[in-house]
């Protein structure tokens, strides 16, 4: 019997986030091996470390991936605690609390709802 893997939603640390895609993470260690060579040879992964700090592996090749995952500004504005280069996003909310996509104004719920909802006032007018 096959099993099911899911895409699950993670719990956005950035620990748990390293541990699911950095692929440079493994054993609880990092290789430290990036397509321009070596360039961590502690075996320590520095941005969940004791005293985090910047990783242009991260940066470059496993904060994308995030995309994917549903969680880009997220796991950018966890890391911009450890790398100053970094800028915050601000996560734009719908007035229900989920979070929205670039340039909506309301989530697909939402906007189905109001659509319903201004349909109905239209109906209502009809009647009269
Ligand atoms: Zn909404």
């Amino acid at each position: 019997m096959k099993t099911l893997v899911k895409k699950k939603k993670i719990d956005k640390t950035l620990h748990n986030f390293i541990v699911l895609e950095c692929c440079n993470f493994v054993r609880n260690s990092c290789v430290g091996v990036s397509s321009t060579g070596m360039f961590n040879n502690t075996g320590i992964c520095v941005v969940i470390g004791e005293e985090p700090k910047h990783c242009d592996y991260f940066k470059d090749c496993v904060i994308p991936t995030s995309k994917h995952r549903m969680c880009y500004n997220e796991i950018l504005n966890k890391y911009s605690d450890v790398d100053n280069t970094i800028k915050r996003v601000k996560i734009r909310t719908c007035q229900c609390g989920s979070k929205l996509d670039k340039g909506e104004r309301l989530c697909s719920l939402c906007k189905k709802t109001k659509r319903k909802l201004s349909f109905r006032k239209i109906n209502v007018k009809r009647k009269r």
